[in-house]
């Protein structure tokens, strides 16, 4: 099939390759020209492992290709997927604002039936009012389907093609079985449901991960002051088929530009149908905590911050991306800094989008993971970059000031730290002080 897609960023540009991939010819569209310049010239815009040698592969068969030309892409298209931004407004509904105008602009270049798939993460009603604009934009029949996206950055392009799941929201069988078709082989994967159902699922599904990862982060934040050791409890919780062993990893809380995000739009929805969402509001309330718990330990383990040498590894909100957006990196250095602290940072590929979101000549920016800790009084973790893991601890601790470990994300054992004579403090498992 021939299939526009709008929006190429973080999903748009994976799930365009991976259906060139599937054999479909795809025209992945932006409206950021330095964006489309750069995959013209082979370059990828954002850091995704795997991702520079299938889009490779696919332009060379020609069944990919990228331009600013929503109307002359759309024209050429039998399915138009729109995967644009839908970032939070302050009051932490979910900004529309983008998904309107590709709406609007899509409605404007239809020149015959299109399927125009909504792959963006939108509230519950949103896909009808997609629907609405189409119409009023547009004299040609058309069918929209919801088909929201679960891919994780860092394991996007393996996430696409192997997904636990495909949900398609469609109020028209011939359209969801276009949609199906258009999935195949991976049709086993499929669960077809009704467009409001499948945008809840979005929600509900980011909530509930959002809400695994608060309960364990308060587990642990008990298992600190009882003297029990969080990761032996989420092993032995994991053990039980009906909790699982995933996400039950404590630290210094969620990022990143889904869950923050889905969460506080999903408080919202309920909030618009006179819902008061208990539950989701204290998973957003202890996730803001985790982040402030680890200045809090150390205030109280190395004392006043003012003056000291921070050293923090890891920018990004998880490993294997470069997005930065609502990491816990930024409210921690920028507190960090607030308390009068010196900061080095280092991170391998996240720098430069951190530093566009947050810069301060308090910073000393790093190139790599050891000479960050010159002269620090205390490393602070904050990404668990496999790097980090398999750092030489020795030759760390001896280019600081005093070897002092802040593990926001429990990467180390305690005695692999006892070995490199460092004072270790993680998240709910006894310190070594
Ligand atoms: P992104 O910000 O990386 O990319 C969005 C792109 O859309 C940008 O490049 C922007 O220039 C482009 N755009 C905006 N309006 C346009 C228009 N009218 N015409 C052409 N291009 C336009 O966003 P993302 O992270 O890819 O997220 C997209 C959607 O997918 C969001 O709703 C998000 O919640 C959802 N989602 C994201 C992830 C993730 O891990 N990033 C996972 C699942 C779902």
């Amino acid at each position: 099939m021939r299939m526009a897609v709008v929006g190429t960023g973080y999903v748009g540009l994976v799930s365009g390759v991976c259906f060139a991939n599937l054999g479909h010819a795809v025209l992945c569209v932006d409206k950021d020209r330095e964006k489309i310049d750069m995959l013209n010239a082979g370059e990828i815009p954002i850091y995704e492992p795997g991702l520079q040698a299938i889009v490779q592969a696919n332009r060379e068969a020609e069944r990919l290709a990228f331009t600013t030309d929503l109307a002359d892409a759309v024209g050429r298209s039998d399915l138009v997927i729109l995967a644009v931004g839908t970032p939070s407004l302050p009051n932490g509904e979910a900004d529309l604002g983008y998904i309107a105008q590709a709406a609007l602009e899509v409605g404007e270049a239809m020149n015959d039936y299109k399927i125009v798939i909504v792959k963006s993460t939108v509230p519950v009603g949103t896909n009808e009012k997609i629907r609405a604009i189409l119409s009023r934009a547009s004299a040609y029949p058309f069918d929209v389907v919801s088909v929201p996206e679960f891919l994780r950055e860092g394991s996007a392009v393996q996430d696409t093609l192997q997904p636990d799941r495909i949900v398609i929201g469609a109020d028209s069988h011939e359209a969801a079985s276009i949609v199906t078709e258009l999935h195949r082989p991976l049709t086993d994967q499929i669960f077809v449901t009704d467009i409001r159902s499948a945008e809840m699922i979005k929600y509900a599904s980011n909530a509930f991960l959002a809400t695994k990862i608060s309960f364990i982060n308060e587990i642990a934040n008990i298992c600190e002051k009882v003297g029990a050791d969080v990761t032996q409890v989420a092993a032995g919780m994991g053990r039980d088929r009906r909790i699982g062993p995933s996400f039950l990893s404590a630290g210094i809380g969620y990022g990143g530009s889904c869950f923050p995000k889905d969460t506080q739009a999903l408080i919202q929805i309920a909030g618009n149908v006179d819902y008061d969402f208990k539950l989701l509001k204290s998973v957003v309330d202890v996730n803001r905590d985790q982040r402030n718990n680890v200045i809090r330990k150390m205030e109280s383990f190395i004392g006043d911050l003012s003056g000291r040498t921070i050293a923090v590894w890891g920018l990004a909100f998880k490993p294997n991306t470069d997005d930065v957006r609502e990491a816990p990196s930024l409210d921690i250095i920028a507190e960090l800094i607030q308390r009068g602290a010196i900061v080095r940072a280092y991170d391998p590929v996240a720098t430069d989008n951190f530093r566009k979101a947050y810069d301060h000549p308090k910073i000393v920016w790093c190139a790599d993971a050891l000479t960050v800790v010159d002269g620090a009084d205390a490393l602070c973790l904050l990404t668990e970059w496999p790097e980090f893991a398999e750092a030489d601890l020795e030759r760390i601790g001896e280019r600081m000031k005093q070897a002092v470990l802040f593990d926001g994300r429990n990467v180390f054992r305690k005695e692999r730290l006892e070995e490199a004579h460092f004072r270790y403090y993680s998240i709910g498992r006894p310190h070594l002080n």
